[in-house]
């Protein structure tokens, strides 16, 4: 087992966390409290190579393996404070640029996937309704063959990027057909008659991540935009959410890097009772649970990314890192949130925005009961 980085490696973790620093955090306050994703600074990440990271050179991306993939967002995290943005990153990566480059036939990624590397479209997935969450396979919205196109009707709530997204991969069932052969995946343009998005709703975090609901009113799509084999929907569905769930918290090694480099320089340099509050256990405590905490996600995380560059199926590795990350993240920006006393809990500061955005990496991609569940189911229970 060989746990060192390379050398590239090494550089590229750099580079990503300078870039980041320099480059993704002008205006974040502002950004946030105006719920305003920022364009420029999309943009920049497309010309450092996010958005195409794992896709491969010929459709436009970076042809990264995926431990690199991981180098790259963790840096990001590192570097950037505006975890929405990192977000949308994420969910336009592993949920609408990925389902297409594995299910795309030639044509859709030809003329999908090097427009959402180069950052001139954003991308989405589509799967939640107002009747279907955790039962993602449940939905309603249908598609009616006519005319050897197919018609969209129904609505998606929920949905990250929607208010700004030029790419939508949406999950529908057959209308017709029933049960898990009837789900169908199509990937269908912002233009297209028929499908509208709603304003971006209020959030309690990732403010700077926009979300709304997609209409679909006699969407009429040719049926060359279905991703995949008729029927195949669920396949799409569980293949693109392994992948979701394997990396969409890859970035937030960097931000738990970042707060506890923060909290043990706070921890060091503020004084109460004439002394250093890191003197005190119960803080000096709190810290050290956070560096075992992001200990064990790096160790999952990694382990991931060299699972999936050998190109092994991962479902339950990939619920053990959604659900272990998520909840390494809330707890660790809780315990830097206490470590900075009222400082952290005023309006602005990264202690009190890291915890609002933190709390939802607990319900995205499958909630954290759901990861139990199917944990549990490949323990055979
Ligand atoms: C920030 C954010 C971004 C999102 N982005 C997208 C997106 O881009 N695209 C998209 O399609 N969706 C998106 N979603 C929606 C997300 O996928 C759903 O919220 C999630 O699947 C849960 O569904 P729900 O909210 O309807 O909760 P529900 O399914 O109603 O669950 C409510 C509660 O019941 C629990 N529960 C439900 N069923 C079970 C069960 N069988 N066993 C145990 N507990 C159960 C849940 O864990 C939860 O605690 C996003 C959500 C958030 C918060």
């Amino acid at each position: 087992m060989e746990f060192g980085w390379t050398e590239e490696q090494k550089q590229l973790r750099e580079s990503a966390r300078g870039f980041a620093r320099d480059a993704l955090n002008d205006d974040v306050v502002e950004r946030d409290r105006a719920g305003r994703l920022c364009r420029k600074a999309w943009q920049r990440c497309a010309d450092f190579g996010v958005q195409g990271l794992p896709i491969p050179q010929r459709f436009g991306g970076q042809g990264a393996g995926l431990m690199d993939t991981v180098v790259v967002l963790e840096s990001l995290g590192y570097g950037c404070r505006d975890n929405g943005l990192l977000f949308s990153l994420n969910a336009h990566l592993w949920s609408c640029a990925l389902p297409i480059l594995k299910f795309g036939d030639d044509a859709q990624r030809a003329r999908y996937l090097p427009a959402l590397c180069d950052g001139s479209r954003i991308g989405v997935q589509a799967v939640t309704e107002p009747g279907s969450g955790s039962d993602a396979l449940s939905v309603a919205t249908t598609a009616t063959p006519d005319d050897g196109d197919f018609v969209l009707n129904g609505a998606k709530t929920f949905i990250t990027n929607a208010p700004v997204a030029d790419v939508f991969v949406v999950l529908v069932a057959l209308s017709g057909a029933s049960g898990i052969s009837g789900l169908c995946a199509f990937v269908v343009d912002r233009d297209t008659p028929g499908l509208s998005v709603s304003r971006p709703v209020d959030k309690l975090g990732l403010h700077t991540s926009p979300m709304g609901e997609v209409f679909f009113d006699d969407c009429r799509i040719p049926a060359s935009a279905m991703l995949g084999a008729p029927g195949s929907g669920m396949t799409v569905f569980n293949t693109t959410i392994e992948w979701e769930r394997s990396f969409i918290l890859a970035t937030a090694l960097g931000t738990m890097q970042r707060q506890l480099d923060e909290s043990i320089a706070h921890a060091r340099t503020h004084h109460r009772f004439g002394r250093p509050i890191g003197k005190n256990q119960a803080v000096s405590s709190r810290i050290a649970d956070m560096r075992v905490r992001l200990e064990a996600a790096r160790l999952l995380q990694y382990q991931l990314a060299w699972l999936k560059d050998q190109g092994r199926r991962t479902t339950l590795e990939s619920s053990i890192v959604k659900l272990f990350l998520s909840d390494a993240l809330v707890a660790n920006s809780l315990a830097s949130f206490d470590s900075h006393g009222a400082a952290g809990y005023l309006a602005g500061t990264d202690q009190e925005r890291d915890l609002r955005d933190a709390l939802a990496s607990r319900i995205y991609s499958g909630t954290s009961d759901i990861q139990r569940n199917i944990i549990a189911g490949m323990l055979g229970l």
